[in-house]
């Protein structure tokens, strides 16, 4: 592809732009908007992004929502506003954590998975047009949606393209390393690989430790400046802010009725994606500890019956967030959130550059998906990581959503389901879907689903199912 010809032919139609665009208007927003004005708002904006909204800005969780949605705003505000500034869009896939792009004053990050997701959540007609442009390339249909649709409109020709590519899932993820290589090689984009071994020990982690290194140098040339203590340190403080709210909101979750509402697992995971070390990414933890604080304290919400304690063991359904969060918020399920937040991230220690940048290659090594799926033993791990969970948070049924293009958690399902039945007691409903793509199974079978789940397998002796104490790791 002449990629002379696709500059020219870009245009508003591109995913990112028309994102961009919607959130241009969603920033200006005041910080509080009573249920009229909201009425009104949702009669001027098309059926989908008004479905979104509806759950996203209802009053309940405004207080939150607003310094969210003024987040990805801002991210996104960096990429369009990056060749302006004399700055480079690093685009990354959401298990590179990107904190160390923000310590650069002449790079930008932005997230893949999270721009199918703003796509998905926000514009009409999802991510479908360009999900069918990348079949429609000849692509095969069991990529992983979740870059696809994003990648699909860069392919396009018709909307934005990034600098460079930081391919961060080399030895976790070959559906998306190599539909990232793809990209980077027909519209010639360099390429960054840091590639993780299947080598748990201190020994892979120093061949892991070597690429994050050779990648940094690698940045240093593309932004055509070394990185600087000051800046590292800066978003160091502000980065372990974040993980204080990570871990407190953590904490909040073990209580009964769940304080913390579904959908911010998915506020957590879009700021550890995007905005880990920013401030706006602080303000929006912050917000949503506010909402879950005042929950907690709420004598309204703690007389809440609680029928189950659901957790997604590896991805949920991001299409419909009033008829997979609100409904079942409804229906009194509460909605622990998904892998996407098991990051488990660690203080970073502030003593010197060597000390904090090891702290971030730790963090990389140890980030969603990295963790679990680029472990030596993908079952062992994910496993290990489910069952503390399931004891953390006094879980009593388990959901795996059944991503279609997940080879690799298809592959260990079984074993997995099994497993966790025998070390916890809490059972495994396995459904069928694509968390990014409505067509393939409609919400309203999940939530048929889920229901029968809760009443006859978690609820079938009419008192929800403790899990058992006894370790069996
Ligand atoms: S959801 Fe599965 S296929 Fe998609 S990027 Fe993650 S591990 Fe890969």
């Amino acid at each position: 592809m002449d990629k002379s010809a696709v500059l020219q032919r870009k245009d508003s139609t591109g995913l990112f732009s028309r994102v961009h665009a919607l959130f241009s208007i969603l920033e200006k927003l005041p910080q509080q908007i009573s249920e009229e004005e909201l009425e009104g708002l949702f009669k001027v904006l098309p059926a989908d992004s008004a479905n979104s909204m509806r759950s996203l800005l209802k009053p309940a969780i405004q207080q939150a929502s607003m310094p969210f949605l003024q987040m990805l705003s801002a991210a996104l505000n960096d990429t369009a506003t990056a060749k302006e500034q004399g700055k480079k869009v690093v685009l990354a896939p959401f298990n590179f954590p990107p904190e160390i792009i923000h310590a650069f004053d002449n790079l930008a990050p932005i997230t893949t998975e999270v721009l199918t997701t703003l796509g998905v959540v926000s514009l009409e007609g999802q991510g479908e047009r360009y999900w069918e442009y990348a079949m429609g390339l000849g692509l095969p249909d069991h990529l992983c949606s979740a870059n696809t649709i994003d990648l699909g409109s860069m392919l396009s020709g018709i909307d934005f393209e990034p600098d460079a590519i930081i391919s961060g899932c080399v030895g976790s993820c070959d559906v998306n390393s190599k539909t990232h290589e793809f990209v980077s090689l027909l519209l010639a984009l360099p390429q960054i690989a840091l590639e993780k071994p299947p080598d748990n020990t201190e020994r892979g982690f120093k061949f892991f430790k070597n690429n994050y290194l050779k990648m940094i140098r690698q940045l240093e040339e593309l932004a055509g400046e070394g990185l600087k203590l000051e800046n590292l340190r800066a978003v160091a403080e502000k980065v372990n802010r974040c993980t204080e709210l990570y871990h407190d909101l953590w904490e909040l979750k073990k209580q009964v009725p769940c304080p913390v509402p579904g959908i911010f697992s998915l506020f957590v995971c879009a700021t550890r994606f995007s905005m880990w070390g920013r401030d706006e990414g602080i303000k929006t933890l912050e917000a949503c500890m506010e909402v879950s604080r005042q929950n907690l304290e709420s004598a309204d919400y703690g007389s809440r019956e609680e029928r189950a304690r659901v957790l997604w063991i590896y991805l949920s359904y991001y299409y419909d967030l009033v008829k997979f969060y609100d409904w079942m918020e409804e229906r009194r399920i509460s909605n622990m959130g998904d892998a996407l937040q098991w990051a488990f991230p660690e203080p970073l220690d502030l003593t010197s550059r060597e000390t904090i940048l090891d702290g971030m290659i730790r963090s990389a090594w140890n980030n969603v998906m990295t963790r679990q799926m680029g472990a030596a033993s993908m079952s062992q791990r994910w496993i290990e990581d489910i069952v503390y969970i399931i004891r953390e948070w006094g879980v009593n049924g388990t959901i795996y959503c059944g991503h279609h293009s997940c080879k690799q958690t298809w592959s260990v399902f079984s074993i997995t389901r099994n497993e966790v039945l025998k070390r916890t007691g809490v059972p495994t409903l396995g459904l069928q879907g694509d968390s990014w793509i409505r067509s393939m199974t409609p919400m309203s079978v999940i939530q048929e689903e889920v229901e029968q789940f809760v009443n006859n397998v978690i609820n079938k002796s009419g008192r929800r199912r403790r899990p058992k104490i006894k370790d069996t790791v």
